[in-house]
């Protein structure tokens, strides 16, 4: 895993990509709900000035969400690092907000409070494994600070969890504090979806690798309820943005709608103003897709977890999900999907490139595979 800057990639195939995020999103407003800043255990990491430049391949006006990684300094209660990405959030106040991070089992409650009191403007949570099987004694306290302080909660909600079921304990305990599930809220999508359905203030962040999770989420919550997050350093701002476009595109959100989803709503998350009603889901839960496009999304999905799934990815295990996936790409009769497939397959054709060179940025593939199962996930696009 390597900084998100190595990951810049030129290709007319990939710039097709930003141009369409640019084309989708609105021109101001963009705001990344959820990017981590800092050092990893598992060896990633971001600084500032590196997540600006990725923020500015959306706009120079993108603004980002940042907390920190599960960093190796974080004992005690994660103050060091809290108090590093306060400080980058202070030098970079325009554009950066900073929520702290805590760990429920280390004096969560006396860190919350000591960072709102330095300008925190949010907390995010990181259970793990178990941890949600039943509610976590720091938990209704943590709640406690997030309501009396007015701040949202940014719950990470993704994988290695069993089950969140216990979150539905809690959660309508607090109807006053905003809770953003991050990730679509996989761990559990369809308990939480159902379970918080009518939660006035519960809403989803779009990081997620797999596109049709988050095509998912428009058939099972309101769009009012969806933010944007790319989980930077893992995934990009642009990326993410595609995604979160592409997908309410695909739901069929118009422009104003879709400009809620790139910032406007967590902008009102934030500044604690009262979420607009949540509407029905746009998107059927049963819709019509196309078999190839089906075909070529599964291969990308493999690739891309032979490519994310060892820290150093097996060339030839990558390249036979994307040979597989380039040979449903060569179609002479793709019925509606002709400029889909050819879009992918130029995507699939440079990291093909990218695992035969051993390219030592493997994130650089991870954008392109995304980018390539984020076209097949959202096929066609409404005009
Ligand atoms: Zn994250």
């Amino acid at each position: 895993m390597r900084p998100a800057e190595s990951a810049s990639i030129s290709s007319s195939a990939y710039d097709s990509i930003i141009a369409e995020a640019e084309q989708l999103a609105p021109q101001t407003g963009v705001l990344d709900a959820h990017c981590h800043l800092g050092s990893d255990e598992d060896g990633s990491s971001l600084d500032p000035d590196a997540l600006l430049r990725a923020l500015d391949k959306v706009s120079r006006s993108a603004r980002a969400v940042i907390f920190p990684l599960q960093d190796p300094e974080r004992r005690p209660a994660y103050r060091v690092p809290n108090d590093r990405v306060l400080e980058w959030g202070r030098q970079h106040c325009d554009r950066l907000i900073t929520f702290c991070r805590l760990d429920p089992d280390d004096d969560p409650v006396a860190e919350v409070e000591r960072c709102l009191a330095r300008g925190a403007r949010g907390i995010k949570l990181h259970p793990r494994g178990h941890d949600w099987e039943s509610v976590h004694p720091a938990v209704p306290a943590i709640f406690a600070v997030a309501r009396d302080a007015g701040v949202p909660i940014l719950l990470h909600a993704g994988r290695n969890l069993r089950s969140m079921g216990a979150l539905l304990q809690v959660a309508p305990q607090f109807p006053e504090v905003s809770l953003v599930l991050a990730h679509a809220g996989i761990a559990d999508q369809a308990v939480l979806t159902a379970g918080l359905m009518h939660h006035p203030r519960v809403f989803y962040d779009t990081s997620c690798f797999s596109p049709y999770d988050v095509v998912e989420l428009f058939a099972r919550v309101s769009a009012e309820r969806v933010v944007f997050g790319s989980d930077t350093p893992y995934g990009q701002p642009a990326d993410g943005l595609f995604l979160a476009m592409r997908a309410a595109a695909y739901a069929g959100l118009d422009a104003r709608d879709r400009g809620l989803i790139a910032g406007g709503t967590m902008t009102a998350v934030l500044d604690g103003r009262e979420p607009l009603p949540a509407t029905p889901p746009r998107l059927a839960r049963v819709h019509p897709v196309t078999g190839s496009l089906v075909r070529v999304g599964m291969y990308v999905m493999m690739a891309l977890s032979a490519v994310i799934s060892t820290p150093t990815p097996v060339p030839g295990r990558v390249r036979s999900w994307i040979e597989l996936a380039r040979g449903v790409c060569r179609d002479s009769d793709p019925g509606g999907a002709g400029s889909a497939l050819a879009r992918i397959d130029g995507l699939l054709n440079v990291a093909e490139q990218l695992i035969i060179r051993q390219d030592t940025h493997p994130r650089r593939a991870i954008l392109l595979l995304h980018a390539a199962a984020t076209i097949a996930a959202t096929e066609p696009l409404p005009a």
